[in-house]
């Protein structure tokens, strides 16, 4: 009796394998119809998408190094070499944006004078009201929630990726703005998402309200559009390559009727 069973037992196993193998070719098979969702989607704008120093084709240009007429103020500002440089007001954009992609540089002054924040603030104020801090944080400590790359008094970026003092940084932020209801309360917050010098330092972040040197952080009902701002603190930032896009929705696909 034992020696048989010693003897199947191969053969068994044999069988079992050519089954499994041939369930295996089967279910290949059926698996070979590509799947397809239906949906018939507009083809995605071509553009150029520009170099390191150019803005994409489908890009507002605010600063192409020329002029600062596309700012409120702009004029205050000391224009040289490509370069603007912070002097005396904050300067607030013409046009007014909602939903956007934006993209700048920035050097703060390369002759470092003060301390925390009185070392190289500026910062991007979306819609007037939502500050993405601008900051030498290199060897500068302050309080992390307004350190260079901050929503300000709202959330640290995730690490600290500055340049040194001089150096030229980039800043690539989407923003989108929130909606509110008929009575005032919010619809759908606002959210940051940012990368400095190609880092990512906030991802999707929903903010808390506007960002306020004295007061928490709260929303207000505004617009669906106003303008962006760069700010004066008093020190001479400079920036150039400024721009900004709109075209940041998803495109809409339709599902053709049955
Ligand atoms: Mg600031």
């Amino acid at each position: 009796m034992s020696v048989q069973i010693f003897t199947a037992k191969p053969l068994f196993t044999a069988l079992s394998a050519l089954a499994i193998l041939f369930s295996c070719i089967a279910a290949s098979s059926w698996k070979s119809d590509e799947y397809k969702s239906g949906i018939v989607w507009p083809e995605p704008p071509i553009i150029n998408p520009g170099t390191a120093t150019t803005a994409p084709s489908d890009a507002i240009v605010l600063f192409d190094g020329n002029n600062l007429d596309a700012f409120e103020n702009g004029d205050a500002w000391e224009i040289a070499d490509g370069v603007a440089t912070v002097k005396g007001k904050t300067i607030r954009t013409k046009q007014t944006f909602g939903d956007c992609q934006l993209h700048l540089e920035f050097a703060s002054p390369a002759e470092v004078k003060g301390d925390g924040q009185g070392r190289g603030n500026s910062g991007i104020y979306f819609m007037d009201k939502y500050e993405l801090q601008v900051l030498d944080s290199f060897n500068n400590k302050t309080y992390f929630d307004g350190q260079c790359g901050a929503i300000y008094k709202q959330q640290p970026p995730t690490v600290n990726a500055c340049r040194g003092p001089g150096e030229w940084q980039r800043l690539d932020i989407v923003f989108t703005a929130p909606r509110f209801n008929e009575d005032g309360s919010v619809k759908s917050p606002a959210y940051i998402t940012a990368f400095h010098n190609g880092v990512l330092i906030h991802n999707h972040f929903e903010l808390l309200g506007g960002t306020y040197w004295d007061q928490p952080a709260h929303y207000e009902k505004h617009p669906d559009k106003l303008p962006i701002s760069i700010q004066d603190h008093g020190n001479p930032i400079r920036y150039r390559n400024i721009w900004v896009r709109e075209n940041i929705h998803p495109l809409d696909g339709k599902k053709p009727e049955e």
